[in-house]
């Protein structure tokens, strides 16, 4: 990838052009970090970069943008130094202009995204005072941070998602140009907050955006259910740590480095219904949060929904939320209740749910622990083997269609799964056996 950026420029240059490696890969380059990609910055305008790589797609044509094939899936953005013109949508430059690499750097958002490097000269080119700032771990707006937030809003998600990735911290003006411009994130697409939310959310570290997404107040805007839980009070027999805000918290600081998104979310939303539901004993004052776990499944479907996650994502995050309770009892489930559990496709992300549940709030890990044994005693055959008779079967015997069928063939399941009933002979004997009249 960079060896093709590199032949790119050095085509651009011989060609007498200007081009220059820009933006992210830059920064992540005098990080140490390997960049997801390279963009390449140029005087040539998109005919002219057409016309050197022939095949080249204008995809961004108006915002003056070429990529450029550089191997069998990779591509690189051939961009035209620009200015961006005014802006009237919160979001996108109504028009651009050709201009210098100066102003190419500053309509750039943050200051360690507006570099350039040479790589021919072996030069970093540093309009902004990127440099710097890279070196201090400092996140500031290029320009005037109100004027750049209000431009495009989406810039306010990018601060606290590159302070959230890049470990760094956010330069005092532009952090509260992004608190006092957060509530006008809300114009911004669903799609588009979503997408630096999960970034932010599957990173490791996750705890400090999910602090600078409350502390600015873009949570409020993107997920308010969040606040809601500050001040929720919990048993402090079960929960030492506090209320149910500072429970989801921990949950969160306690989770591997690398997480599926449903596991993320199952840890944001798991208590969320938590201040709908609770109650105090008449008696002895003592907190309860009945059913939290079903309107918190339905509550989780109705977030995930409005930001429009998908449904491979929304699916799995319902069913740890919904079950997530259930950890409680497995020690006294019976055999073929816990074999169908284990089956369930989510199980390793409801454990790891289960697991931080328990390490942030009472510590105990014997259910967990349980769970585990379990399912290594059951790893020698499938959980929940081919049934031993169908519903075919019984008809054939004369069995009428309806409830009472089904009823039978889940029963029969049930033993096969505790090991009573092996063979389709025995099933078939104790399902006449239970036939009535
Ligand atoms: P990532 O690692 O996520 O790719 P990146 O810095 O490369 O980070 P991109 O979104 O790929 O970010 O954008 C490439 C460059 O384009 C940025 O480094 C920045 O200079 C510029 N840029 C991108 N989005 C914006 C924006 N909304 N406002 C201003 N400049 C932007
Ligand atoms: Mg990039």
């Amino acid at each position: 990838m960079r060896e093709a950026a590199i032949q790119i420029i050095q085509k651009l240059t011989t060609a007498g052009h200007v081009a220059l490696l820009a933006g992210g890969c830059v920064r992540d380059m005098l990080l140490g970090r390997d960049p997801k990609d390279y963009d390449v910055a140029t005087s040539a305008r998109p005919e002219q970069v057409v016309k050197l790589f022939p095949g080249a797609k204008t995809v961004g044509a108006h915002f003056g943008v070429v990529v450029v094939r550089a191997g069998e899936h990779d591509f690189v953005e051939v961009a035209t130094f620009r200015s961006d013109g005014s802006y009237s949508d919160g979001r996108r430059p109504d028009s651009v202009t050709y201009s210098t690499p100066e102003m190419d750097a500053e309509r750039r958002d943050f200051t360690v995204n507006g570099l350039f490097y040479d790589p021919l000269a072996n030069k970093v080119i540093d309009h902004v005072g990127g440099q710097n700032d890279l070196k201090m771990g400092l996140l500031r707006a290029i320009g005037v941070p109100a004027k750049r937030f209000e431009e495009d809003r989406l810039r306010l998600m990018r601060a606290v998602r590159f302070a959230t990735v890049l470990g760094f911290d956010i330069e005092h003006a532009t952090w509260e140009s992004v608190c006092g411009l957060a509530d006008k994130i809300s114009s911004v697409s669903i799609e588009r907050i979503r997408e630096e939310f999960i970034k932010i959310m599957l990173h490791e570290n996750r705890v400090r955006g999910f602090d600078l997404l409350v502390n600015s107040g873009l949570m409020a805007q993107i997920l308010p259910e969040i606040l809601a839980l500050q001040g929720c009070e919990q048993p402090p027999q079960f929960h030492p740590e506090g209320d149910v805000f500072v429970h989801t918290r921990l949950m969160l600081s306690l989770l591997p480095a690398q997480v599926s998104l449903p596991l993320v979310m199952s840890v944001l939303l798991h208590d969320i219904a938590k201040p709908a539901t609770q109650t105090r004993d008449a008696d002895t004052g003592r907190i309860r949060f009945n059913g939290h776990d079903k309107l918190g499944a339905e509550m989780t479907s109705t977030i995930m929904r409005r930001m429009k996650f998908p449904n491979d994502v929304i699916e799995p995050t319902v069913v740890a939320v919904e079950h997530h309770m259930t950890f409680m009892e497995v020690k006294k489930m019976r055999t073929a209740t816990l074999k169908r559990m284990l089956s369930r496709p989510t199980m390793d992300d409801e454990l790891a749910l289960h697991r931080v549940d328990c390490l942030g709030s009472n510590g105990k890990l014997d259910n967990y622990e349980f769970m585990l044994a379990k399912r290594e005693e059951f790893a020698n055959a499938p959980l929940v083997p081919p049934r031993l008779v169908n519903g075919a079967d019984l008809m054939q015997l004369g069995w009428p269609a309806g409830p009472e069928l089904g009823r039978v063939l889940n029963d029969i399941q049930t033993l096969q799964l505790e090991g009573q009933l092996t063979t389709k002979e025995q099933a078939i004997a104790w399902a006449q056996s239970q036939r009535p009249g």
